[in-house]
């Protein structure tokens, strides 16, 4: 198939690529230029395991090319991906600005008829919205069909995820439509649900909404773990046994973050309001949530008491490892805290400090070299379980941190290992150690 993708962020490049590998000819679009012209170079603009690989791979075999130019990209090509952004309003709803600007573009280039499929998260009704904004402006007898195709790769194993998910979501008014998407995901051998437009754009919604819910469902239980002595990760051990509930998701932590969660949870909430209707759940998945990591400077400070001039290094600035993406990461609103109460914050990431630098108060010291985090500080945070911070010997964190005071908000070490490890350890709603 000819398939163009519109934007090459997290999803439309994985995607652009991914198509590209399973033997269609791809053109990825994107309007920041200096992106496209690092992409045609063979080298991503993003850290995804596997992904530059797959990219040079393809550009190599003449799979995949990258242009800014809608004329050029949409030429002769028989379906379109759409995968810009739709960030939150300040009223919590999705923009969809970058989706209008795609589709006024779309029917002034587009010349034959096309299957538009939305990959980008979107309310319910937008597929519907933009048959209708293209058909407005679009010169007949040129036709065109709506999918929604939701997408649910997971930032850090994107690729993987591309070609091992549980399942892909297709969702049309048209049948024929239907059958071109299932032969297309055909080859990634996943299950497919077909189901109507409205359908897949909720079931994206909902999944994320649900997800969020379990990680503040066992944040809230961490809270109550911490405070009767009993240790949550052997509650969502046993909890995670029953098949009913399943032990994914039920990490405690410092809670969610990054670009999907927060602003899917919101839109869900904004999109209730419409109808009426105040959806008390899910606000309280975001109470809990904004909650968790005002918790974790409130144990810091319960601990050291005033944090004037203390130095405290946060470990993993990332909402996840294996990736670079900063927004909503809990470690910005916990360096806000932490300066507000006067404290000297140090931060360290293996690979996210030029994107952090961009989003992070000031001021805070950067770092990627984890000893020279360690070195001198008061308080160590950890704030993503990136493999670095778990390997690194905890000898060394003893011995490079003035008071071996650590703070882990993802329950990276289990209390049996920091037993003898002479270093004062806090996690979530786990019993302290030493
Ligand atoms: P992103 O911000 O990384 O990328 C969006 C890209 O679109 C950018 O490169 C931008 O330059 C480009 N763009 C904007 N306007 C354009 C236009 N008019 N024409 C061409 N390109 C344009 O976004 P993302 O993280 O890939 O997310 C895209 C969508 O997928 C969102 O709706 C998001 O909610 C959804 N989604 C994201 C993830 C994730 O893990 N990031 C997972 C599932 C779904």
């Amino acid at each position: 198939m000819h398939i163009a993708v519109i934007g090459t962020g997290y999803v439309g490049l994985v995607t652009g690529v991914c198509l590209a590998e399973i033997g269609n000819t791809v053109t990825c679009l994107d309007v920041d230029e200096e992106k496209v012209s690092l992409l045609k170079s063979g080298r991503s603009p993003i850290y995804e395991e596997g992904l530059e690989e797959l990219l040079t791979k393809n550009l190599r075999k003449g799979n995949i090319q990258f242009t800014t130019d809608y004329r050029e990209g949409l030429a002769g090509k028989e379906v379109i991906y759409i995968a810009v952004g739709t960030p939150e309003r300040p009223d919590g709803s999705a923009e969809l600005k970058y989706i209008e600007s795609v589709c006024r573009a779309i029917s002034e280039n587009v010349r034959q008829d096309v299957v538009i499929v939305t990959k980008s998260t979107v309310p319910v009704g937008t597929n519907q919205y933009i048959k209708d904004l293209i058909e407005a402006r679009l010169t007949p007898p040129i036709t065109i069909s709506v999918v929604s195709n939701p997408e649910f790769l997971r930032q850090g194993t994107a690729v993987h995820d591309t070609f091992h998910g549980d399942r892909i979501v297709i969702g049309s008014e048209d049948s024929w439509a239907l059958e071109l998407l299932e032969a297309i995901n055909q080859p990634f051998q996943l299950p497919i649900v077909k189901t109507d437009l409205r359908s897949a754009e909720m079931i994206k919604y909902a999944s994320n909404a649900f997800l969020a819910a379990k990680i503040s469902f066992i944040n809230e239980m961490s809270h109550l773990c911490a405070q009767v002595g009993a240790n949550v990760d052997n509650v969502a051990a046993g909890m995670g046994m029953d098949k009913r509930i399943g032990k994914k998701f039920l990490h405690a932590g410092v809670g969610y973050g990054g670009s999907c969660f927060p602003k899917d949870t919101n839109a869900l909430i904004a999109m209730g309001k419409q109808f009426d209707y105040q959806m008390p759940l899910l606000e309280s998945v975001q109470q809990v949530n904004e909650m968790q990591r005002k918790r974790m400077v409130d144990m810091i400070t319960t601990r050291l008491g005033s944090l004037d001039n203390k130095v405290v290094v946060l470990l993993g600035l990332t909402f996840k490892p294996n990736t670079d993406d900063m927004r909503e990461a809990p470690s910005i609103r916990v360096a806000e805290e932490l300066l507000r109460t006067g404290a000297v914050v140090k931060a360290y990431d293996p690979v996210a400090i030029p994107s952090a630098k961009t989003v992070m108060p000031e001021p805070v010291l950067f770092t990627s070299d984890l000893e020279e985090a360690l070195q001198g500080a008061d308080a160590a945070v950890i704030m993503t379980d990136w493999q670095q911070i778990k390997s690194f010997p905890l000898e060394e964190y003893r011995r490079l941190l003035v008071h071996p005071l650590l703070f882990d908000g993802r329950n990276c070490f289990t209390l049996a290992e920091m037993k003898n490890s002479g270093i004062e350890y806090h996690s979530i709603g786990r019993p302290v150690v030493n």
